[in-house]
This record gives structure tokens, sequence and C-alpha cells, in this order.
């Protein structure tokens, strides 16, 4: 089995390690938060005290954190948090064994994930970028969608260790692939997200319920995964974060990253993504009046009257 260092240990992280450990494998766990390395350590994984201690003899290092800057600082060593922790700034392709197979799940730009493939490249390792759609819900279920980009090798290699923690496993090309595929996906699924929230606040205000109007959209031309999945509206689905207070989930601050990587991707190809660019300005006026922490889908309260005011 293989022996595996995971670092990041967040929402996603967290229970994409312990699905690891529950198929087996040793899993050596770092984050900067202690209560996320607590939480590895409570279901029988390992801890290390820095990021280069975990990824030292692994066989896979997987890496899950925030933006590319974070990606790039670990790998390559430009790393404010120190990963080496002995002052001397190394990256984790500076550690780890030749045949380490490197795999970073994070949502990035796809320039980041191209400059730490052809890093690692250069000293011989391979590296693939492999981010997840599927959601907290899809982490702690192992049922995540993993789209990788790299070479058709590494690809090979990190199947076992990818099949633990997901159900569906697609490669969408070269290095950096799976950042733009993930991204386009991430672009569609906010317009989706404000697009519902919009209609479902029209029925509300003209009398309709909800949950039946959930219904109706469900089964017609309007159906979606947001509908089918994710419904914004609170009450009207069970253990999603609108009926959690909008607690856990997907940032709002995250989905307004991966809208900036979408336009920078679509300013880049010169495409047209105007339903983006209108998404994204929603998110993040909504991120600026304090919601940046709560799960996307409380963009549902942009349009909908606050229950007190009914
Ligand atoms: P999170 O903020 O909960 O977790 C990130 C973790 O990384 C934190 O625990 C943080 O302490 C740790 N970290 C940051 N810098 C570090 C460093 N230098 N060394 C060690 N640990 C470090 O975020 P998340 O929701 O788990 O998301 C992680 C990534 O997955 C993001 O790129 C996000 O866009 C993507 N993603 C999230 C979801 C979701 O539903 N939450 C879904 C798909 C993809």
């Amino acid at each position: 089995m293989a022996t595996v260092a995971f670092i990041g240990l967040g929402n996603m992280g967290g229970p994409m390690a312990a699905n690891l450990v529950k198929a087996g494998m040793t899993v050596t766990g770092f984050d900067l938060n202690p209560a996320a390395l607590k939480a590895l350590t409570d279901v029988g994984g390992l801890s290390a005290n820095t990021a280069c201690g975990a990824a030292a003899g692994a066989d896979v290092v997987i890496t899950m954190l925030p933006a590319g800057k974070h990606v790039r600082g670990l790998y390559l060593g430009d790393n404010s948090a120190d990963s080496s922790g002995d002052g001397s700034n190394k990256g984790l392709l500076d550690v780890v064994g030749k045949d380490t197979l490197l795999i970073d799940c994070s949502t990035i730009d796809a320039q980041s994930a191209r400059a730490v493939a052809a890093a690692a490249a250069e000293k011989g390792l391979e590296f693939i970028d492999a981010p997840v759609s599927g959601g907290t819900a899809g982490a702690a279920a192992g049922t995540l969608t993993f789209i990788c980009g790299g070479s058709d090798s590494a690809f090979a290699r990190a199947q076992t260790v990818l099949e633990a923690m997901g159900a569906n496993i697609f490669h969408a090309g070269g290095a950096g692939a799976g950042q733009i595929a993930k991204i386009c996906n991430n672009m569609l699924l906010s317009v989706l997200m404000v697009g519902t929230s919009e209609a479902l606040s029209l029925g509300i205000d003209n009398g309709l319920d909800p949950k039946v109007l959930s219904d109706i959209m469900k089964v017609s031309s309007g159906g979606n995964w947001t509908l089918d999945k994710y419904n914004p509206c609170p009450g009207v689905m069970d253990n999603v974060p609108s009926s959690k207070g909008y607690q856990g989930g997907f940032m709002v601050d995250l989905m307004v990253k991966d809208l900036g990587l979408a336009m920078d991707a679509s300013l880049a190809s010169q495409s047209s993504t105007p339903m983006g660019a209108l998404a994204r300005s929603l998110y993040v006026s909504h991120a600026r009046s304090g919601h940046g922490k709560r799960d996307f889908s409380s963009i549902f309260e942009q349009f909908a009257v606050p229950a007190n005011d009914e």
C-alpha cells in the first residue's frame, strides 16, 4: 500500500485524507492549522511538523491548498510558511524521492500548475494537476470527480490513490488542462446558482412554495445540478448548506477566486464570457457585503426578501 503525504487538511483535504486512511494507506499529514492536523490523527493518520517532513519518503504527495501562490510556494520553495521548518526555504521538489508522484488537487491558475509541472520535470519528477468537483459532501463520501492534467504515465500512476477518494476520474489533457476544465465547470456552476436563486425568488415573490417550484423545475427544462443537489433556498432540501445557515460547503471567497481564474483565462484566450463576468461581479459584491466565508449558495439572499420582512 502506498505511503501518502497529504498537505492542506481543510474542508476538502481533511475528509479526502481520511478516505485514504480508510483505504488502508499510511497517510502523513501537515496543515498550518493544528486543529486540521488533529482531525487526521483522530482517524488514524500520522502528523508531521512541516510539509517537507510529511513529504520526505512518501510514494505520493497530495496537496489541497487555497490558491496558486500557496501551491507554488510549497513545491518550489519560495514559501513564506517555510515548508521545511529549518529556515532553508526548501520546497517539496527539493526533498521528495526520485520516484515520488506529485498530485495537486487545489483549484488554481493553469500557469501555476504548468510552472510546478515543468520544475518537477526538470528534476525527473511527475506532477499532475487534479482539481476536484463534488464539494465537501463528495469529499466525505469518497465520490469526488477528479479532472486531471499531465502525462499519460503520471495519470495512470495516480489511479489507485484517486480511486480511494473519488468516483469519476478524467484525463483532460496535458499539464494545466485539469485546471482549465475545472474553471469552465465552476464558471457554469456560478451562473446556474445565480439563475436558480433568482428564479426561486421570483416564484416566492409571486406566492409559490419554493419546494413545489423546485420539484417542477427539476424535471422541466430549467432542471440543473443546483436544484438536484444543492438547493439555495433554506428549508427546501435537508443536509445542504442553505439549511444549515450557509455554513460549511464551498466558500463565497473561493468561488470569487475561481471566477477570477475564469476571467483571466478568458482574457488570455480572448473568449467571450458575459455570464461568467456578471456572476463574478455578483459574487464579488456578495463577498464585499461580509459573506465571503459563507457557502456560495448564500447568493440566494441577494434576491430573496428576508424572512422577517415578508
Ligand atoms: P480550506 O481553506 O478549508 O483548506 C485549505 C487548507 O490549507 C487550510 O486548512 C489551510 O490551513 C491549509 N494551508 C494553507 N497554506 C498551507 C501551507 N503552506 N502548508 C500547509 N497547509 C496550508 O479550503 P478547501 O475548501 O478545503 O479548498 C481547498 C481547495 O479545494 C481550494 O483550491 C478550493 O478552491 C478547492 N475546492 C473546494 C471545494 C469545496 O467545496 N470546499 C470544492 C472543490 C474544490
